[in-house]
């Protein structure tokens, strides 16, 4: 058949236009990229083998070979994998299916100085070969098909395809390489030891021979006495890569940097891990696991489709990528490899789903990881902090979707409090409580600063009692469903029915309350009726030194800021109606206490009840249901109050 030429796909053509211009000074990583594809072929043919003996193939050999000709500046990647056909040129090689890719070139093209750093994250693949080439050819033939292509290209808008009369089946990737310019960071990919150091520090891993045509120096005796000895130069075929896997070797055995240059190519990153985490399983179920945690948050880690980024292999066969069996959401920012070596080859995800020992595997990395972090909060605090502010949140999750891990979640816990600047965790916190304190308050909104002057706040002030701080959207959720921290009571000062102090103190509070209360009743009536449709009670209270008024909730009412996000999130939530607490020593209730005691006219003292209701509802950082109406109401009471 004769060639056709096609355009890629736009994203892709996009992306390539970024990778060809971009400044990207890692260019050395297009033959790590090749060799991990090449063994990504070698690794589905062999699983394709096992799961289906009917296909024939010959996988004795499976490996990579480098050729390399200076003279023509080419550079070969050949491989005895499975091979592609034209359907898979096209669909692979054309096109980019990767989700976030929108994401990545909008955020690429946004901002150039960043370009770098995201191409590192995303990993461009196969394209980034035309960093260092201005041609590229692929020959391929696929595991169980006659008919071989050659595609083409020289990374502008198009490519060709071609069928070939034959190819052994595998693939062959020819570079014509650009020329090596230091200065751009492009070395030469022809010569030996480039390639040799390539190979060890990206790929040395890999698990199949790597190899390549090197040149061995070797002495020969003198043939005769008196002459000198001879050397010669031998072409000898080397393997250039150690295969272990790393995960497979022990801890004491490898080199830090070993750790390190495996989590780059595996994540994708540019920057060292923030901490390496090795963990094996024996027993019952035997596994091994390298895992990771990245310096920086992955870019995608809120977006839906995120990747749990665990790869999975069984006995060193790699299964498959963004294994979400293995970890729990909340720790989907780890990084790594886990190998068991009882599992099936033939696994698929909705037996993983059941598999008694993925979750085995599961349980003991949660464990196991969470360990790493409780450490590192004693051993390292500083280091611990710079962990939280990345992961903190997500963390947090865990909190309301793994009850079995909750204790252990809490411990890991950082929050914000009245007590100073710096985050505090809840053993902390228990620690500085106060004489008669027994349990842990906390007051959840949005913005620390309104949280900090919220009216609530107003008695623990007076009496020097600590309060958390919940500013996080996430900590209106998790905390509902925490209702202590060992043996003491989590309490929301939003909620009714908090009293301060002593046995005595609360009940000498309570009597002064009850009789606030008597004297307060005709009050109390009225302000209840004016505002029915506001709140559901009206109460005096002692939990306020300033202000008149403040709103709280019935004690199994859910917060407002829960009720907030629950909205935002789609759900339907019947509006909750709470309650008005007034401060009875307050001027301005005393005052009008005593108009609504006299006789006359009350329909102006109206808008007063209805300010005092909007005004608790500001302070607290609420927003006004209607604001326009308050606005013209103050308007009216202001007027009046001048005259
Ligand atoms: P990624 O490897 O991240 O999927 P690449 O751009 O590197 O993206 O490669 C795209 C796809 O092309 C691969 O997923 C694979 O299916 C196919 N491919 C690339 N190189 C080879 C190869 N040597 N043999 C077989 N298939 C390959």
């Amino acid at each position: 058949m004769a060639q056709e030429t096609f355009e890629f796909q736009a994203q892709a053509r996009q992306l390539l236009n970024l990778v060809v211009n971009s400044i990207y000074s890692n260019k050395e990583i297009f033959l790590r990229e090749l060799l991990s594809n090449a063994s990504d072929a070698l690794d589905k043919l062999r699983l394709e083998v096992l799961q289906h003996s009917e296909l024939e193939a010959d996988t004795s050999d499976l490996h990579i070979t480098l050729e390399r000709d200076a003279q023509a500046r080419t550079l070969k990647v050949i491989d005895n994998g499975i091979g592609m056909n034209r359907q898979d040129l096209q669909d692979l090689i054309g096109t980019i299916a990767r989700s976030g890719t929108a994401e990545f070139l909008q955020q690429a093209t946004e901002n150039k100085s960043q370009a770098q750093a995201l191409i590192g994250q995303f990993g461009v693949g196969f394209y980034s070969v035309f960093m260092v080439a201005q041609r590229v050819v692929i020959e391929t033939r696929k595991l169980g098909e006659k008919e071989a292509y050659r595609w083409e290209s020289a990374g502008d808008g198009s490519y060709t395809i071609e069928e070939i009369p034959e190819h052994a089946q595998g693939t062959t990737i020819t570079l014509y390489l650009k020329e090596a310019d230091e200065e751009n960071e492009l070395a030469d990919y022809t010569q030996e030891w480039v390639l040799r150091d390539l190979v060890k520090r990206y790929s040395d891993f890999i698990s199949y021979p790597i190899r390549m045509l090197v040149t061995k120096r070797e002495t020969e005796p003198a043939a005769e006495e008196g002459q000198e000895p001879k050397t010669v130069e031998r072409q000898e075929l080397e393997t250039l890569n150690s295969m272990k896997a790393l995960w497979a070797r022990p801890e004491s055995e490898v080199d830090p940097q070993e750790y390190k240059d495996f989590y780059k190519r595996i994540a994708y990153d540019w920057q060292d891990p923030m901490q390496t985490i090795t963990l094996k399983g024996e027993g019952t179920f035997e596994f091994q696991a390298l895992l990771f945690i990245p310096a920086k948050a992955p870019y995608d880690l809120y977006m839906p489709e995120q990747k749990r980024g665990v790869q999975l292999y069984v006995k060193r066969v790699f299964i498959m990528d963004d294994c979400q069996e293995l970890v729990p959401s909340y720790l989907r920012f780890l990084r790594g490899v886990v190998d068991s070596s009882d599992l099936s080859l033939n696994v698929s995800r909705e037996i993983l789903q059941k598999d008694r020992q993925i979750r085995a595997i599961n349980k003991s990395i949660v464990r196991k990881v969470l360990g790493v972090f409780k450490s590192l909060l004693k051993d390292k605090p500083e280091e611990y902090r710079e962990f939280w502010a990345e992961y903190g949140k997500v963390l947090k999750e865990g909190l309301y979707n793994d009850s079995t891990q909750r204790e252990r979640l809490l411990d890991l816990l950082l929050v914000a409090s009245t007590k100073g600047a710096e985050l505090t965790t809840l053993e902390d916190y228990v620690a500085r409580m106060v004489e008669g304190q027994e349990d842990i308050y906390y007051i959840t909104g949005e913005n620390r600063s309104v949280l900090e002057k919220a009216p609530q706040m107003e008695a623990f002030r007076a009496k020097g009692v600590e309060v958390l701080l919940l500013s996080d959207p996430i900590d209106s959720l998790w905390v509902e469903m925490v209702p202590e921290f060992k043996g003491k009571k989590l309490k929301s000062i939003l909620r009714s029915g908090l009293e301060l102090g002593s046995e005595s103190e609360k009940k000498a509070a309570e009597e002064k309350l009850d009789q606030e209360s008597k004297d307060l009743a005709s009050t109390l009536a009225w302000l209840g009726s004016a505002l029915k449709e506001e709140v559901k009670e009206v109460k005096v209270t002692n939990r306020l030194t300033d202000s008149p008024a403040c709103l709280v909730s019935s004690e199994h009412d859910p917060s407002p800021s829960m009720e907030k996000i629950m909205k935002a999130m789609g759900q339907a939530f019947p509006p909750v109606k709470r309650i008005l607490e007034i401060n009875p020593e307050h001027p301005l209730i005393k005052r009008l206490h005593q108009l609504q005691s006299q006789e006359g006219e009350k329909g102006e003292l109206e808008d007063i009840a209805r300010l005092l209701y909007d005004q608790a509802l500001l302070a607290e950082g609420g927003e006004l249901p209607d604001p326009s109406s308050f606005a013209a109401r103050l308007s009216k009471v202001l007027g009046k109050a001048l005259g």
